[in-house]
């Protein structure tokens, strides 16, 4: 029978917060008798995407504090962690619990949009009715390509243009201050929680998909689970989750007036780490601890008092913003195809592989290896580990795997390493890297990024790349960041410590530490050993920029046979 008063399952996903959530105010204004607070376990995060102890770690305190939060609001009620599907288990919840609405943030992620149509026509099914507000992004991402023409937003200018047309950002809306009792939580059917497995890294593609299992788990308490309850290693970072941690950081940034009206992103320092030159609110706005309006609010009431020279857009903090808006746009209009060069649209075509020469009579590649070949596989393996014998973007590597986040240019001198400014190496499966370790890992803006690193979208000034030895001179002359994560190389003296291998045999063995081999050795006879570097950048920077201007040239005039319409297609 339909209930009397609204009764809300209110279902979190990519809110983890109670402060200015549009959804949660939508389910309170109904005045509900009952809300109960819900997250379900999606087997397409546990199974699917590819999330290492980090970022398990960090959900786990979102949950947990969020938790805490509602329970300071309303001691009978805490967030109701479900251990199945939401395919399968709202359903029988909205029956169970008998529930008159439905309530939950937009999302325009590909898969979240099938997932929540499946939902949706589920709960109209059962005649509930259903609420879905925006919160994620500064603008509703559709609302944005609406203005953009229809069209997904490729550059911040086009951004800027269908904001002008949106008009203002909404302001934050209050932060509740009680929440209803949840009615009764007894269930009429029995879940499990799916549990993944140990370490995600020493596993093979293949093993994933058969050799999880399932962990019955403590049925029926919908308790947060811990990390050692579904099978993982403890976290290595020391970077914590939540949104009592958030709003705390928010503050502290936003009382430094003159960091936040004069940020500016490339004269930030990529070696500066403890602390680091950003913000460090990414894996905030991924989980939803951290509202982005509240942030983009709180930094324009200090542009709008501070009375020396400021940073503008697209550099300052409300430009940064900008730019993720710009990345939630592109996806939400191309879907799935966004984050792969297959059938999309705006990804260039480029055959990444390892090109030996390009013909000077045409500009064509010749002789080129497919990315299958071992060179070019043993390539990847050394940049994934922090072995290429760089020790800029070896140091970079090992901090994106032990912290979970690095600073953006760091990114930009990986990423530009591994795919048109080094090894030639597909974007994709940098991308995969990056998508297993982040903490703050959005599938929109980590390939959105990626492309625009790898110069096939967004991005098309191929001929500069990132040097690994002059580009992090420039802010860390003495090496700090790479003594710090290549402990091996601490006692080189400064002038080697980006070229360690330039270092005469004397001053390795003073500083303890030889040059030498692929990275599969650490030590030889007692003396720490680093690797030699894995080829001679300078000169796989020119075979690499000549190689992607052939690709553009084959993109523009579409004399390969593979390529139609700037897609690939299988011959
Ligand atoms: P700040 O510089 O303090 O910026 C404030 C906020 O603006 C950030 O918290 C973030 O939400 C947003 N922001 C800033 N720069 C960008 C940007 N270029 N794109 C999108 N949003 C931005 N960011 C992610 O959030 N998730 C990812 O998976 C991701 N993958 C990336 C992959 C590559 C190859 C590169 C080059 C960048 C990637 N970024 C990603 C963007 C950017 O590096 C991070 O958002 C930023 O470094 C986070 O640090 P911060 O919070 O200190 O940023």
């Amino acid at each position: 029978m339909a209930p009397a008063k609204p009764r809300v399952l209110y279902w979190f996903r990519t809110d983890l917060r109670l402060h200015d959530s549009p959804a949660l105010k939508a389910a309170l204004d109904l005045k509900p008798e009952c809300l109960y607070p819900i997250w379900c376990w999606d087997p397409h995060y546990v199974y699917r995407a590819r999330v290492g102890p980090n970022r398990w770690q960090y959900l786990l305190d979102c949950q947990s504090d969020l938790s805490a939060s509602i329970t300071k609001l309303n001691p009978k009620s805490k967030l109701l962690v479900l251990r199945e599907a939401p395919q399968t288990v709202l359903a029988k919840l909205l029956k169970a619990w008998n529930i008159s609405h439905l309530v939950f943030e937009k999302d325009t992620d590909a898969y979240a949009r099938e997932r929540d149509e499946h939902v949706i026509s589920q709960a109209k099914e059962a005649k509930v009715a259903v609420i879905v507000k925006m919160g994620r992004t500064l603008y509703d991402p559709d609302e944005l390509v609406k203005a953009n023409g229809g069209k997904p937003t490729m550059s911040i200018t086009q951004v800027q243009r269908a904001a002008e047309k949106l008009g203002e950002v909404t302001k934050p809306v209050p932060t509740p201050e009680s929440l209803p009792n949840p009615g009764d939580i007894s269930l009429d059917f029995e879940h499990t929680q799916p549990s993944p497995k140990p370490d995600f890294n020493d596993i093979q593609r293949d093993d994933k998909e058969t050799s999880y299992t399932h962990l019955a788990g403590p049925k029926g308490d919908f308790a947060v689970p811990t990390l050692s309850e579904l099978g993982l290693k403890p976290a290595t970072t020391q970077h914590r989750g939540g949104e009592t941690l958030a709003l705390r950081a928010l503050d502290e940034i936003i009382s430094n007036t003159t960091y936040t009206a004069t940020f500016s992103k490339p004269s930030t320092a990529p070696t500066a780490f403890d602390p680091q030159s950003t913000t460090l609110l990414s894996p905030h706005h991924h989980f939803g601890s951290l509202s982005v309006r509240l942030f983009y609010w709180r930094v324009k009431d200090i542009l709008r008092e501070y009375k020396g020279k400021q940073s503008t857009i697209p550099t300052n903090l409300v430009g940064q913003l900008l730019f993720r808006d710009m990345y939630f746009g592109a996806q939400a209009a191309l879907g799935y195809s966004f984050a792969q060069t297959s059938s999309n649209s705006h990804c260039r075509f480029v055959p990444w592989h390892l090109p030996s020469k390009v013909d000077p009579s045409n500009g064509l590649i010749t002789g080129h290896h497919h990315i299958d070949s071992p060179e070019a596989e043993s390539w990847f393996d050394r940049w994934k580990w922090g072995k290429t014998g760089f020790p800029w973007i070896d140091a970079l590597m090992r901090q994106l795997r032990q912290e979970g986040w690095i600073h953006h240019l760091g990114r930009h001198a990986v990423a530009c390493f591994l795919t048109r400014g080094g090894c030639y190496i597909d974007w994709e499966r940098g991308a995969e890297v990056f998508e297993e370790w982040l903490i703050d890992h959005e599938v929109s803006c980590n390939s959105g990024n990626w492309q625009w690193l790898s110069c096939t979208a967004f991005y098309s000034q191929f001929y500069r790349c990132y040097s690994p030895i002059a580009f992090p001179k420039k802010t860390d002359a003495k090496g700090y960041f790479v003594r710090h994560f290549c402990p091996e190389l601490k006692d080189f003296p400064d002038k080697f410590i980006y070229e360690p291998w330039k270092a005469p045999m004397a001053d390795q063995k003073k500083a303890g530490c030889l040059i030498k081999g692929d990275g599969q050795e650490t030590e030889e006879g007692g003396i720490r050993v680093y690797p030699k570097p894995m080829f001679d950048f300078n000169a796989r920077r020119t075979i690499c920029i000549d190689a992607i201007k052939s690709a553009y040239r084959v993109n523009l005039y579409g004399d390969n046979p593979r390529v139609k319409d700037g897609t690939w297609r299988e011959l």
